[in-house]
């Protein structure tokens, strides 16, 4: 090969590389820009798109679809009794047990400070069984932060849509909040689902 060539391919290599490099960057940012610093999962910005997003393939599909929202009981004590850290921690090892419990399909954000939202399509029986399992799962869990053992719990609402419904997911969300509502006032660590 000449050096002419040499030097062709080098420069064809270093080209390539920069590429990649800056597809990768690109990407790096765009999970960056799309996930919560603290739990991982969606942040609200992002993860109300997908949601959004994954309404309208319902609808279109003609299958139901659940909106599940989850807060974590008295959660304001947890700070206040083990400190803001141990509140973090708690929060990071809740939405890790819920992202594992449900399907790599259902979108799972974060809502708000410790409120999480996930979007499920699937029957009715399923998202009940799947609401409860979740309830239980945390509510068995010991979390261990500096010694501590904390103990926590979560209250859970559902709205539903059929595909005929004319809901935005706007409203689908607030029919949640008003089951999360009832959810807590019914004595918390329960499930409730708006019918
Ligand atoms: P309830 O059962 O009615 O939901 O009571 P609660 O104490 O969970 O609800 P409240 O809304 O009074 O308090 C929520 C608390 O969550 C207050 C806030 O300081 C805390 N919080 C919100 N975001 C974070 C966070 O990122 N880290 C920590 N450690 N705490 C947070
Ligand atoms: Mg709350
Ligand atoms: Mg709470």
């Amino acid at each position: 090969m000449k050096q002419d060539d040499i030097n062709f391919f080098k420069r064809l290599i270093y080209q390539y590389n920069l590429a990649l490099d800056r597809s990768s960057a690109y990407e790096h940012m765009q999970k960056i820009a799309a996930l919560d610093e603290l739990t991982g999962i969606y942040n609200r910005r992002f993860g109300m798109q997908r949601l959004a997003e994954d309404y309208s393939r319902a609808k279109r599909s003609g299958n139901a679809f659940y909106v599940i929202m989850f807060d974590i009981d008295h959660f304001k004590k947890i700070n206040d009794t083990f400190g803001h850290q141990a509140g973090d921690y708690v929060l990071y090892q809740i939405a890790k047990t819920i992202k594992s419990l449900l399907r790599i399909e259902d979108v799972f954000l974060r809502y708000g400070g410790e409120e999480f939202v996930a979007g499920l399509i699937c029957k009715f029986e399923n998202v009940i069984e799947k609401a409860e399992t979740i309830r239980k799962e945390i509510e068995k869990l010991t979390f261990l932060f500096n010694d501590f053992e904390i103990k926590a719990t979560v209250s859970i609402g559902i709205s539903k849509s059929q595909p005929s419904d004319l809901l935005t997911i706007e409203s689908l969300i607030k029919e949640a909040d008003e089951a999360l509502y009832i959810a807590k006032n019914s004595g918390r660590n329960k499930v409730f689902i708006k019918q």
